[in-house]
């Protein structure tokens, strides 16, 4: 018997979230079972339950940066035991077989991952995510959260933290780089605190200077309004890597200007419309405009890892889950320092 558990869910795309209940699988045999304890917002929430990326199937509980207390574990189960603290992202399960998949880059499985919420899980159920009280996953899908990071600055790094890290890694940014990051909210914020953390020169590229002295806290050395025209012209051809984060579409032309010979822009803002590039923009500097999804998992632990090394939490806004409406609205006007979190106990 499948267990009845509290979540906030949307029961169409067009409806806000409410308080309902889901389903969650009996523990297998190489299941745990998770009380959450935080769960963060992510602005994929909110593509995904307004339809933005496609049609899905209601109703939806979002929520794919989850951390709490490992509750029960199936016997097959070597790697938790009950009480260990353990996070959970964006995806639940892949093939396994794949050569992404022996990669360790099952976020690039030649048969798609599994989505934390949305997608159709092996027993041809809906996965739900993790706004809510309990989630079981398999382990090899669980994370584990070091000592020395709390838990509700954690949550975020399993979404915000990886996707962020991910690139910085792949496309060598560290001492001598100078990397610019486009949009500072939930996963600029972190790829401003991994890249100064890596060893690269930082500069935010915002869309006014009202988060300046927050961004240069947080690790950067410049900060600029993208708003001033001055700026493009002031910065060009100077960046060895861009990672745009933003969830809208932008001049994509105008950021690839600010690259050096050789310079890569690479996307993790993920808008539902076409971000459009003119060929002369990437042949002029033999640049390259490249994308990058989340992370394997076995990157995810190193980020995590690497987080508690640098003691890199999220900055963050606890909510309580009957507040995930507003912080939706705040989200989309870029009003979020820098992670909305629910508070997992205002769930039940
Ligand atoms: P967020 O907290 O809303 O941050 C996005 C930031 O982009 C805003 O804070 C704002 O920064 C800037 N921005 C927003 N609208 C803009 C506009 N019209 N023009 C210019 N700048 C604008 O969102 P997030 O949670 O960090 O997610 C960002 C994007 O990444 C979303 O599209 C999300 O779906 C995507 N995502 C992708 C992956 C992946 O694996 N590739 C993973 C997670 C999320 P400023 O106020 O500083 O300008
Ligand atoms: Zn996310």
């Amino acid at each position: 018997m499948p267990t009845t558990v509290t979540a906030y869910a949307a029961p169409s795309a067009a409806a806000p979230l409410v308080k309902t209940t889901i389903e969650r699988r009996d523990v297998g045999a190489h299941d745990v079972l998770i009380d959450i304890k935080y769960a963060g917002v992510c602005h994929s929430d909110i593509h995904t339950v307004r339809g933005e990326w496609g049609p899905r199937e209601f109703p939806l509980a979002p929520g794919h940066e989850i951390v709490g207390i490992v509750a029960e574990v199936g016997p097959e189960v070597t790697k938790y035991k009950v009480g260990d603290r353990v996070g959970v992202g964006c995806m639940v399960n892949s093939c396994g077989e794949c050569a992404n998949c022996k990669a360790g880059e099952e976020q690039y499985c030649a048969k798609g991952m599994t989505e934390t919420y949305g997608s159709v899980d092996r027993d041809g159920s809906i996965t739900q995510g993790g706004y809510s009280t309990q989630v079981v996953v398999i382990e090899d899908f669980v994370l584990a959260i070091p000592d020395g990071l709390e838990l509700d600055v954690a949550a975020p790094l399993l979404c915000a933290g990886i996707t962020t890290y991910s690139p910085l890694h792949h496309w060598g940014a560290g001492p001598g780089k100078k990397v610019a990051i486009v949009g500072l909210g939930g996963l600029g914020h972190m790829a401003v605190k991994i890249a100064h953390a890596l060893g690269a020169e930082v500069t935010v590229l915002s869309q006014t200077l009202s988060k300046k002295d927050a961004g240069i806290a947080l690790g950067a050395d410049h900060f600029y309004a993208t708003s001033d025209p001055e700026t493009f012209a002031a910065l060009a051809g100077q960046f060895d890597l861009i990672l745009n984060t933003v969830s809208a579409v932008i001049d994509i032309n105008a950021y690839l200007s600010l690259l050096a010979l050789d310079g890569a822009l690479v996307s993790v803002g993920a808008p539902a419309e076409p971000l459009a590039v003119n060929a002369f923009s990437l042949i002029g500097g033999r640049r390259t405009f490249a994308g990058s999804l989340i992370g394997g998992i076995r990157e995810t632990q190193e980020m995590l890892n690497f987080c508690a090394e640098h003691k890199l939490g999220s900055e963050i806004e606890l909510i309580s889950a009957d507040q995930i409406n507003e912080a939706y609205e705040r989200v989309l006007k870029s009003d979020v320092r820098y992670r909305f979190v629910i508070d997992g106990a205002t769930i039940a």
